[in-house]
């Protein structure tokens, strides 16, 4: 046989090969690739009969590890090569050895490898390996936080514009699995009453403890009554990716003082991220306060059930939000507001606000048994 022959005959069989997964009864190869999909491991790529760097990953369908594989040009060739030489014989895999058919001659290659839709999709967009780097770096890890930024994503835009108030309250700052690790990748639990929040590491951790196989084992990330009975055995429409809290998050932990033994904190999604900020809110806890409470209580007016999620109530510059057990005032809003309306002659006496004390007397507003004070100085 020419060389050239060989090489059209390479070349005409290489067209052939498809990817895993897009045959009915290649199922089982499907599967092994989705398990494969987020994992972190290395493959090599140099091919072991040409010692050149793989281009195209193949290997059998038989082929018991998913993080080994040849140059399709390179199994062909030896296929081909192999099929010239001994007519009569079998064929064995050259990566796992095992038999893949009795008599080569009767053999189509292209029906017994695939090419690793896994690793095509990201070795040419990983710049170690295109510098010629032989081992290429499996980032399922990185590549699956990537998916959730893509596919499975709360968008912002889409968050806020639901919002009915633009300041919310973040009580849960730990993730649901781990409590002592605080949410920096929120992922939420999408079917979870309390929409229960999971830090992406976490999440990943879990999944490398069930081998990633989801559909068999499930997951039960949060306690509750709901998600207990309901192992997570996907992740489309159960577990997104929230980008506003993202956000939020990312601008809590920007504030060099936080207290880290912070219970909750307070966030103002303006239109765009630039102008949304924490608000460094005085909190008053009013679980205690029975009058208020009761403001909060499920109430039935006219045969329709009605309560009180928030209430914000705007005084001059104070804006005061009330939720079922507290009360916030956003004092430093309101003191960078009368500084910065401070006239020019009072500027030039350094004249500046420092601390604002604030009252809530229950003779006024009548949800509340006690007075409250707040300062600006907590
Ligand atoms: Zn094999
Ligand atoms: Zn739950």
């Amino acid at each position: 046989m020419q060389y050239q022959e060989f090489q059209k005959i390479i070349q005409q069989q290489t067209i052939l090969v498809t990817q895993g997964g897009l045959l009915q009864e290649e199922q089982n190869i499907s599967k092994q690739l989705n398990l494969y999909k987020y994992r972190n491991y290395q493959v090599n790529m140099i091919d072991q009969l040409t010692q050149l760097t793989i281009e195209y990953p193949v290997r059998c369908k038989l082929c018991p590890n998913l993080e080994v594989c040849m140059d399709i040009r390179s199994y062909i060739a030896h296929f081909t090569n192999f099929k010239k030489m001994f007519p009569t014989k079998g064929y064995v895999c050259p990566l796992c050895n095992q038999q893949l058919g009795q008599q080569i001659l009767r053999m189509n290659i292209q029906n017994y490898i695939y090419l690793d839709p896994n690793i095509l999709s990201y070795m040419f967009k990983d710049m170690s390996y295109t510098n010629g780097i032989n081992i290429f770096e499996y980032k399922g890890e990185q590549y699956l936080w990537q998916e959730f930024n893509y596919r499975y994503k709360i968008k912002r835009e889409d968050y806020v514009s639901d919002l009915y108030q633009r300041q919310v309250v973040f009580r849960q700052l730990f993730c649901i699995v781990n409590k002592e690790l605080r949410i920096r990748q929120p992922l939420i639990l999408q079917k979870c009453p309390d929409r229960k929040i999971v830090d992406f590491k976490s999440f990943y951790q879990e999944l490398t403890k069930i081998n990633f196989d989801l559909e068999k084992q499930g997951l039960i990330l949060c306690r509750c009554n709901y998600c207990n009975r309901n192992p997570i055995k996907f992740i489309a429409g159960q577990i997104y990716f929230h980008e506003a809290f993202y956000e939020a998050f990312n601008k809590y932990y920007q504030i060099e003082h936080n207290n880290q033994n912070e219970s909750h904190f307070t966030y103002i999604f303006a239109d765009t991220e630039i102008d949304s900020q924490i608000i460094n809110d005085v909190v008053e806890d009013l679980c205690q306060d029975q009058k208020f409470q009761r403001m909060f209580r499920r109430n039935t007016i006219k045969g329709y059930s009605l309560n009180f999620q928030m209430v914000q109530i705007n005084i001059g510059i104070f804006s005061i939000y009330l939720d079922y057990d507290g009360i916030y005032v956003d004092l430093v809003s309101a003191k960078n507001h009368i500084n910065s309306t401070i006239n020019l002659k009072q500027r030039k006496y350094h004249f500046q606000i420092t601390k604002i004390d604030f009252q809530l007397s229950n003779s006024i507003f009548g949800f509340i048994s006690n007075n409250y004070r707040f300062s600006s100085d907590q």
